[in-house]
């Protein structure tokens, strides 16, 4: 409780407010850059830079062999993703929601997404629902996108280029492809919440209203198909497999960042890690706010963005509240 404050339904939330990223404020405050910076990489980004040097020097197929398209690799690749995300999702929800290692103690929603069967579901269980979405058509997609590119770059197709090459450009594309991603998740994500298109695609993604691990993925198969589109711009920019494979990484495994469900995930007795959920979190609750996170000022620019205080929460009733009166007023 020395870090937030619970509701009357037991709903945990911050006492911090989430902070958008340093150079988006002017005057810039040079002293928050360093803390940002620790926060840019750790713990999220520096596990998907290690996860994907493994797989470009040892997981990867060789160059003569991706040169056609055979499904041997194909199916290596895609049980390859799999088994990373069986592994990496599986450890967290395990943890966090099966053995429930530290209780609610920093979880965001009261209940456990198991303790709420519901018919949006298949078969009414959400693990169970988002668990087929996510092997049935996210990765499936995902090593599509995967194996095309490394197709392309196999066969000399785009501006692939060496570190060599590109001494200064490979260090700033690395450094910006998580502003790139969420840039791009901003755009396909506002798409998706136009009426229309969210009642066929995106409503998928939000019927799980109280995330878990395995929610991040599950997706309707076209918002799958939009959402790992971003990797296409390695084709037109010089860059390198490796950085692709970073993109692929912050896409796919990074999926999970917003839907742990936990402020916090605790080690020990005294060491926590920040897990950077709560702005997507408070996006699945309430629908039309974060249509991004803190690193782009998209959402505040255009006035969605809850920053989870209560200045944010009043602004966003007063947004519904004009958004009410005008729908009564056009009947
Ligand atoms: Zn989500
Ligand atoms: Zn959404």
């Amino acid at each position: 409780m020395q870090f937030g404050k619970r509701n009357k339904k037991g709903d945990w939330s911050p006492n911090d407010s989430i902070k958008l990223a340093p150079y988006l404020s002017w005057p810039s405050d040079p002293r928050k850059y360093l803390s940002w910076l620790v926060s840019y990489f750790f713990p999220w980004n520096a596990v998907f830079i290690c996860i994907s040097l493994i797989e470009w020097f040892f997981l990867t197929p060789s160059i003569d062999t991706m040169k056609s398209l055979q499904v041997a690799w194909i199916i290596y690749l895609l049980a390859r993703n799999m088994l990373l995300i069986l592994i990496f999702y599986g450890l967290l929800e395990i943890r966090l929601y099966v053995q429930r290692v530290q209780g609610n103690r920093f979880k965001f929603n009261a209940k456990w997404p198991s303790e709420q069967p519901s018919k949006v579901f298949l078969f009414k269980n959400q693990n169970i629902d988002n668990f087929i979405r996510t092997f049935a058509s996210g990765i499936p997609i995902w090593t599509a996108y995967e194996v095309f590119g490394l197709w392309c770059y196999a066969n000399n197709w785009g501006a692939w280029g060496l570190w060599s090459n590109y001494p200064f450009w490979f260090p700033i594309l690395a450094f910006t492809l998580p502003v790139y991603h969420e840039l791009h998740f901003y755009c396909i994500h506002r798409l998706i919440h136009f009426p229309i298109l969210y009642k066929l695609i995106h409503s998928v993604h939000h019927n799980s209203v109280n995330p878990s691990p395995w929610s991040s993925l599950s997706m309707h198969p076209i918002e799958h198909l939009l959402y790992w589109s971003d990797s296409l711009i390695h084709l037109i920019v010089p860059s390198h497999p490796l950085l692709f494979l970073y993109n692929l990484q912050i896409t796919g495994t990074g999926a999970v960042v917003g839907h742990v469900g936990f402020d916090k995930m605790e080690f020990g007795e005294n060491s926590k890690l920040d897990t950077h959920a709560y702005a997507h979190y408070l996006h699945h609750k309430y629908f039309e706010v974060n249509y991004a996170d803190g690193a782009t000022g998209l959402d505040k620019f255009f006035g969605t963005w809850h920053d989870g205080s209560e200045e944010a929460q009043m602004l966003m009733e007063a947004r519904y509240a004009a958004k009410v009166a005008k729908q009564n007023q056009e009947k």
